[in-house]
């Protein structure tokens, strides 16, 4: 009877470490299993978020929110420090401006284009480029007129537009194909009436339309006498009279003009050329750009980053 006894309490004890044991190992096998799925979960869920990000992102640079939207977030993505550089759009300082991420699209340019001057011009928080931060810079001095003014933006630069949020200017945007502008506009046909702006900004949107001269000729109908025009467009510095070829394929455009949907490169008569549209020229004055906001040439070759301030006559 002891012997069968001492018999059932090794079995019942043993039973018992088996089942403590299985116990243990489906409790460590279930908690491995939902280890895993929380992980499967988690990842799941981060890659749900960034897609949504990404997809509100993509919907809203279709409309006019993006701006505001960019600005806000840019704050987080991009971080300031105390560097050389300062880019008068975004109001940042940086170590130094990166380089033209475009370099090497060759299917959209010409690489060789860009290879005469600096490609270090970028600001890395609004993708300013010289010709922005030095159109940046005059409006800086001139922030009590275009306070006071009515504007009609063309083609509006992110950039410029991230300074007229921060100093609470209003302006009026256009174009033709972009979605998230105020105004759908031709610009050989603009649909506004006579002497109706006081300053229209249009950096380069000429070197893309069919016909510029009737661009002009537009543009100097709705600015009011005495009224501006900031305007900028490619350059060919070797070149006497604008260079265009309206037919060429868009390979043949790379190769003449640097970039697949430029119609035509500009030439040294470009102030001559704006005088006859009826405007009084003057250049804003590179040499008073601050260093830290140069280098002014490029990235382009043809980037002269001359910005025309004429006066309509
Ligand atoms: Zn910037």
């Amino acid at each position: 009877m002891r012997k069968y006894d001492r018999n059932a309490v090794f079995n019942i004890i043993l039973k018992c470490m088996l089942f403590m044991l299985v116990f243990a190992c489906s409790f460590c096998l279930i908690r491995f299993v939902f280890g895993i799925i929380f992980i499967i979960s988690l990842l799941l869920s981060a890659v749900l978020a960034a897609a949504a990000v990404f997809l509100f992102s993509f919907l809203l640079r279709c409309t006019k929110f993006y701006y505001a939207y960019y600005s806000f977030v840019s704050r987080f993505l991009f971080k300031e420090d105390n560097g050389n550089v300062y880019c008068p759009c975004c109001g940042k300082h940086f170590g130094h401006f990166e380089d033209e991420r475009f370099y090497d699209d060759i299917r959209h340019y010409d690489p060789r284009t860009f290879k005469r001057f600096r490609q270090d011009v970028i600001c890395d928080f609004c993708r300013s480029a010289p010709r922005q931060r030095i159109i940046a810079k005059w409006a800086e001095e001139n922030v009590e007129l275009l306070k006071s003014s009515k504007i009609l933006y063309f083609a509006p630069e992110l950039s410029m537009m991230l300074w007229f949020r921060r100093h609470g200017i209003k302006v009026t945007t256009a174009d033709l194909f972009e979605r998230r502008t105020d105004l759908k506009l031709d610009l050989t046909d603009i649909d506004l009436p006579d002497h109706s702006e006081d300053i229209v900004f249009c950096n380069h949107v000429l070197e893309h339309v069919p016909d510029y001269k009737k661009a002009l000729s537009e543009l100097h109908r709705i600015i009011r006498e005495g009224g501006k025009l900031i305007i900028s467009f490619p350059i060919d510095d070797e070149a006497e009279t604008v260079r265009e070829d309206l037919n060429a394929s868009a390979d043949e455009r790379i190769r003449l003009f640097g970039q697949h949907d430029h119609l035509r490169l500009f030439g040294k008569d470009s102030i001559t050329m704006l005088e006859n549209a009826g405007f009084e020229v003057d250049t804003i004055d590179l040499e008073a750009i601050p260093e830290d906001v140069v280098p002014v040439k490029g990235p382009s070759d043809y980037d002269s980053n001359l910005i025309f301030c004429c006066v309509r006559k």
